[in-house]
């Protein structure tokens, strides 16, 4: 008789007994990128047939207004003749896509771009390949400190959501690492791990109830301060859309998708999409600290209309039948209603020190805290 494989499920109760406990991070690294495992190594997670559907994929619009942007950018910049403008988590290559129709009309900015896409995926950078062919050569990278050396202007849409992310939970009096591991009856169970005081950027000014939970993204932290040393050799733009939000305050973020459904997010590992919302207020001041300029948080209707959604929108239904204007509408109005990606959905810059403030963002005022 064959050997049966160890189920996921398996896996992971050997992993919590081997291990004892796993803490939030390393249980989502686990899940979303581990070798063999991770659901971002395997399938195409995204669109109707998958199991979410991201803001390029619901209208073309999103990702040509994202052209509009770095075009000011780059304007913004002082026009380099080489830069690099670099996509973290490309998904299906949509957005890019949109990026490189928008930017058709500017050929001085389609010559000085070098296309960097930044992608773990390997059925994903295979997808990416195809739907950019005929628009550009991207570089694939396995991570961000990969990226050459160039002034850069980086893009990333729901990538910040997917990186693992630490918990603190408030217990008795003091802070504790929450942590899966295995209960009496060998099921895993979210748990306070270890003690562990929560770094103090994040704490909240109000003191914390029994069961208080506080998110950290060291990951996020990384990334930004690794674009803190390249801003102070080259110019650099960051561009961060994603569901997120932007105060200090208690609350557990943590969610699984899966067939367009929130699931439990104790899961086979690699069956399902894990993410958290993103701490936007960290990664302003993670940005301070790493010597860049944060701009001011904008909700994602706020961002869009003030980069032409609506002009962009008629324009494309006078070319348009009967059935594709339903559609582009349909798909307008969900990136911006507010009850659908208008209001959760953010969107924050992060600059080199030198530039100044890329429209439509206002300069990053401490008063919002
Ligand atoms: N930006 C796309 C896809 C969002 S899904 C869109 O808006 O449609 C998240 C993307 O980030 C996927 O492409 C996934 O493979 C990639 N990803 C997740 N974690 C990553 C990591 N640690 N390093 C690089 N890419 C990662």
């Amino acid at each position: 008789m064959d050997e049966m494989k160890p189920s996921a499920v398996d896996n992971l109760t050997k992993i919590l007994s081997e291990k004892g406990s796993i803490s939030v991070a390393d249980y989502m690294a686990l899940c979303l990128t581990a070798g063999g495992v991770g659901y971002y190594r395997n399938g195409n997670p995204i669109g109707a047939s998958g199991d979410f559907v991201t803001a390029p994929e619901v209208s073309q619009i999103f990702g040509e207004l994202i052209g509009v942007w770095v075009m000011i950018v780059w304007e913004g910049m002082g026009r380099p003749q080489n830069f690099i403008l670099a996509e973290l988590g490309p998904g299906r290559g949509t957005l890019m896509q949109d990026v490189m129709r928008a930017t058709r009309a500017k050929p001085e900015f389609r010559q000085a771009a070098h296309i960097h896409l930044v992608e773990t995926s390997t059925s994903l950078r295979e997808a990416q390949g195809k739907t950019l062919r005929s628009v550009c050569r991207p570089e694939w990278h396995e991570s961000f400190t990969a990226l050459p050396e160039a002034p850069a202007i980086i893009v990333a849409n729901e990538f910040f959501d997917a990186l693992p992310t630490e918990q603190y939970v408030f217990h008795g009096d003091s802070w504790y690492k929450r942590v899966l591991m295995l209960d009496d009856n060998d099921r895993p169970v979210f748990t306070a791990g270890r003690l562990a005081v929560p770094p103090v950027e994040i704490l909240p000014d109000h003191l914390p109830n029994e069961g208080d939970i506080l998110e950290h993204c060291p990951a996020a932290v990384d990334l930004v301060s690794e674009i803190g040393s390249r801003g102070k050799r080259a110019p650099c733009a960051l561009l961060i859309t994603d569901y997120g939000y932007d105060n200090r305050d208690f609350g557990d973020t943590l969610q699984a998708v899966s067939a367009h459904n929130y699931v439990d997010p104790i899961q086979p590992p690699g069956t399902v999409d894990l993410s958290t919302h993103v701490n936007f207020a960290e990664l302003r001041t993670s940005a301070r600290e790493a010597g860049l300029t944060p701009t001011s948080v904008l909700p994602q209707n706020e961002f869009l209309m003030a980069l032409g959604l609506e002009q962009r929108l008629r324009r494309l239904m006078t070319n348009a039948d009967e059935e594709q204007r339903a559609a582009l509408f349909l798909g307008a109005r969900r990136l911006v209603d507010p009850f659908q990606m208008g209001s959760l959905f953010k969107a924050m810059a992060i600059t080199s020190a030198h530039l100044p403030p890329p429209p439509p963002f206002s300069p990053e005022s401490r008063a919002i805290q």
